[in-house]
């Protein structure tokens, strides 16, 4: 046991070598990796994701007394402790329910056109025969294999489809305040994504929502997986508790000094949770009804509307199809990296060991070879997108590094913790 100390308000660990260092965000002191898969302890809890607080404080996801996490568990749970037929039935039962009959708008279905979107409504439209409206928010920088597959999601699958583009001066100058003060550059997309279908399933009155995994079950307690519906609160505004909103770290009654006026923010807010309740609006995760396989998702993409993967592996990690819609997404991945010390490929190891698809040796592998590599491939766009030079990146992202994660050596940056193999690491 790795005992963490309190001085001034900041907490440390002791390291034999360098002294007390630093743990930032609340993370946990001693660095443990799951024995099942590759994820360590320090991964934040994905709703946490979601708060609209100053600081990135975070709660993580939970490790049992045999060292496994919480996302194995409740894998281990989807493929022996789940029914899925009677969950299919379930779906099909409300889908009974609200299937229009004139081939109207009964179901709103999100996304960017990404193969889990491209799925989700696919299936709902074939095999439970709805009719989903589609609703998109704009990736920062459409990536043109994004694009292509957003389009043939529309063309080939067909579908309707609303595509909404936040003002792109003020995005950039929220994606910028949030580099900046949190190191979040996806903040400001998340809201904006998260809350823009509930807004939409209202103005259209169309009463129910599907989005296709729940995103919990990457981090979150297995209790909190249980049901099919999310929960109301998800939407709630926090302001109406009288609490402070902020955006990329800044308050909402400062944002006018950054040339945003409070009323341009709507577009970045949750919908009211009691209009969403007076129309009767339900969001539910099609992953609760159907065993969700992020590579069935691709086969299944691919096989019904041409849905195209990258060429080349996405730099930082191994795949080729998963989140290739915006050119910034890699530095979404790589702010994980320096922040909790995980990157690109231990997502994507980690979910492919729980799926069965590679061991966790291989995993271990695959995390060693390209989970700190640096995205350059769309650096200079990023870059242009947020208005900085590359010092100003390096610098700003090295303050971010807590040091109980990470180490200055004369070759750079160095991980203090890897994954490995051997039962002790
Ligand atoms: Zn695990």
């Amino acid at each position: 046991m790795v005992e963490t100390i309190e001085k001034n308000r900041k907490l440390f660990v002791d390291d034999p070598v360098d002294g007390q260092l630093e743990i930032k965000y609340g993370l946990p002191g001693e660095v443990k990796f799951c024995k099942r898969c590759v994820i360590s302890n320090q991964r934040p809890s994905s709703s946490v994701e979601f708060k609209h607080t100053k600081e990135s404080k975070k709660a993580t996801i939970r490790f049992d007394e045999e060292g496994i996490c919480d996302a194995c568990r409740y894998a281990e749970q989807k493929d022996h402790g789940v029914d899925w037929e009677g969950r299919r039935d379930q779906l099909q039962v409300l889908c009974d329910t609200y299937r229009s009959r004139n081939g109207s708008y009964d179901c709103l279905v999100p996304g960017s056109g990404g193969k889990d979107s491209v799925y989700a409504a696919m299936v709902l439209k074939r095999d439970f025969g709805m009719h989903p409206l589609t609703v998109t928010w704009a990736p920062h920088l459409y990536s043109d294999v994004g694009w292509y597959n957003h389009q043939a999601w529309i063309h080939k699958g067909g579908f309707d489809n609303y595509l909404f583009t936040p003002d792109g001066v003020m995005h950039r100058t929220l994606t910028r305040l949030a580099y900046r003060n949190l190191l979040h550059p996806f903040q400001p997309f998340i809201f904006g994504q998260k809350n823009y279908a509930p807004k939409m399933a209202l103005k259209m009155g169309i009463p129910l929502v599907f989005y296709g995994e729940n995103e919990a079950e990457y981090g979150n307690p297995v209790a909190e997986n249980t049901s099919a519906k999310r929960d109301p609160a998800y939407f709630a505004r926090k302001e109406e508790q009288g609490e402070t909103l902020y955006f990329g770290g800044v308050a909402m009654e400062e944002l006018p000094e950054h040339g945003i006026l409070p009323g341009q923010m709507d577009p970045y807010m949750p919908a009211n949770p009691e209009a969403l309740e007076k129309a009767g609006v339900e969001v539910h995760y099609t992953g609760y009804y159907l065993k969700w396989i992020p590579q069935e998702c691709y086969y299944y993409a691919a096989e019904h509307i041409g849905f195209e993967a990258n060429e080349d592996r996405t730099e930082g990690t191994y795949s080729k199809y998963n989140s290739i819609d915006d050119k910034t997404d890699p530095y979404h991945y790589w702010t994980t990296l320096v922040k909790f010390g995980i990157g690109r490929a231990t997502y994507d190891a980690a979910q492919e060991i729980r799926n069965h698809h590679i061991t966790r040796e291989e995993g271990v592998a695959l995390v060693h070879r390209y989970d700190q590599e640096f995205p350059r491939k769309y650096f200079p766009d990023f870059l242009a997108y947020l208005d900085m030079d590359e010092d100003e990146f390096f610098e700003i992202a090295d303050s971010f590094r807590s040091p109980h994660l990470w180490q200055r050596t004369n070759e750079g940056w160095r991980l203090r913790h890897r994954v490995g193999n051997s039962e002790d690491e």
